[in-house]
């Protein structure tokens, strides 16, 4: 999936297998490193119907 890394200022694209996905406060918490600069990435996602 492609994330937005703010250290490389542009997208990167990431490899699912390397994706860690939680949830918080009922939110889809997608995380990753940076391929590039293996910085943290972190971006929420929309919730699935999960309430
Ligand atoms: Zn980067």
């Amino acid at each position: 999936m492609e994330m937005f890394c703010l250290k490389c200022r542009r997208k990167v694209t990431v490899e699912d297998s390397s994706v860690d996905e939680s949830s918080v406060n009922g939110r889809r918490l997608i995380r990753a490193s940076c391929p590039e600069c293996s910085s943290n990435l972190a971006r929420f996602m929309k919730a699935t119907s999960t309430t």
